[in-house]
């Protein structure tokens, strides 16, 4: 991946104009239309609004409608800032580091944070090829019972392509009836799916693919592709992260949580820079 450092985004990025400026040349690239007078005007910058202005009939448009920054009394800097952390960091940022760094309130920080997440998403198209598929359980008490069903935990079913992208999403249990749709979605006939010895995945042939069970009970005797790495090399990211920089997470946002980690799991070998990825997503 291409750097973008600090200096380069400070840069780019001075103050609150610059950041306006850049929604401006994002949404309106070239002429804008002025409904009033209804043609192609000038508009000027409103200086104390975050507007501009025809400058024939005063008609104002804002370059932050409709975007996560709308009806923000926050100051955009910050906010691009946020954005900013969020992309390069490789654990996730906790709101206490921005509030701490820009001085906003926990509060807005919290929201901020809640909102680019919202921006972290892919949309993955159905393919071939080979896939891990697998189960986890995130939340509830950190100290409390392991495994399946475990009290106060939510079950997350999660499907990565090896040498692709990873999805998983929070549900309300592990049966296939519930699991099955999401693999169907995502995977195409004639595709290799390998799973664990979980019973769940039985009858996943069915589906149209090639079934490899991998047996965790020998680990040690695990050889070749038979394996599901890459899906649990994600958990623990996930994890690592959840319990680190969150310390828990509530059902409600979970999948903002997993969203936010999945996104930079999938752009990590990207050529350009996470950042102006997240920004053109705005
Ligand atoms: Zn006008």
């Amino acid at each position: 991946m291409r750097k973008y450092t600090i200096a380069q985004f400070n840069k780019d990025f001075p103050d609150d104009n610059a950041c306006l400026e850049y929604l401006r040349n994002r949404f309106y690239p070239k002429k804008i239309h002025c409904p009033i007078c209804d043609k192609d005007t000038k508009f000027h910058r409103v200086t104390t609004r975050k507007v501009y202005e025809c400058d024939y009939c005063g008609y104002q448009i804002s370059p932050t409608t409709d975007t996560i920054f709308e009806h923000s009394p926050t100051s955009l800097k910050h906010w691009f800032y946020a954005i900013y952390l969020m992309t390069v960091t490789r654990c996730g940022i906790s709101a206490k580091q921005i509030q701490r760094e820009t001085g906003v309130t926990y509060k807005t920080a919290w929201r901020m944070f809640h909102q680019i997440r919202s921006l972290l998403t892919d949309d993955i198209v159905p393919s071939t090829g080979e896939f891990e598929l697998d189960e986890t359980y995130i939340g509830g008490k950190s100290h409390g019972a392991r495994g399946r069903g475990a009290e106060g935990k939510t079950p997350v079913f999660g499907i990565a392509k090896r040498e692709g992208e990873v999805s998983a999403l929070p549900t309300n249990d592990l049966k296939s009836s519930t699991v099955y749709p999401i693999i169907k979605k995502r995977i195409l006939p004639t595709s290799t799916v390998y799973t664990d010895e979980f019973r769940t995945y039985d009858s996943v042939k069915r589906l149209g693919y090639k079934h490899i069970r991998v047996n965790h009970g020998d680990k040690a005797w695990v050889v070749g592709d038979a394996h599901t790495n890459t899906i649990e090399g994600f958990w623990s990211l996930l994890k690592r992260g959840i319990n680190g920089v969150y310390h828990s997470v509530s059902e409600k946002w979970l999948q903002n949580y997993i969203n936010e980690y999945g996104f930079r799991y999938n752009h990590r070998k990207d050529e350009k820079p996470m950042f102006l990825t997240v920004l053109g997503k705005i």
